[in-house]
């Protein structure tokens, strides 16, 4: 790519928000500045629709709203703030509470109100059915 076909990184910043499924690839690739530029994200691209192309993927992919992406899940325990699914959320709030944080801390680490936290930490208590040993 030429000097002239040099897009701002501002304009490729808003074609591609920080969430794109592509992000981490452009950003492994690129060595020329700390967010990925035009030219890394279009070999990204490019290099995904050839994966695409043979392998003879669907190009649209249905999501699995109970899929959970455990890095942005660690990620987001950490304090980042991560666009995260209802199921992701619900995983967060429940590694959390595991480790022993207490509800307002989740909240916070979370971006979540008292209500939220209250309502995933309900979800995740509710009884499971018990199973019974049998003599
Ligand atoms: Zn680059």
């Amino acid at each position: 790519m030429t000097s002239r076909h040099r897009v701002p990184l501002r304009h490729v910043r808003s074609l591609f928000p920080a969430n794109h499924p592509l992000t981490s690839v452009a950003a492994r690739i690129c060595r020329h500045s700390p967010d990925p530029c035009g030219p890394c994200w279009e070999r990204a691209i490019r290099d995904d629709e050839r994966v695409v192309v043979e392998f003879e993927l669907p190009r649209e992919i249905e999501p699995d709203r109970f899929y959970v992406d455990e890095i942005a899940v660690e990620r987001a325990c950490r304090g980042e703030r991560v666009t995260l699914t209802r199921a992701e959320r619900r995983a967060a709030v429940a590694a959390l509470h595991d480790r022993g944080v207490t509800p307002t801390r989740i909240g916070r680490l979370l971006y979540m109100n008292d209500q939220q936290v209250r309502s995933a930490l309900n979800a995740i208590s509710q009884p499971k059915p018990q199973l019974r040993a049998v003599a």
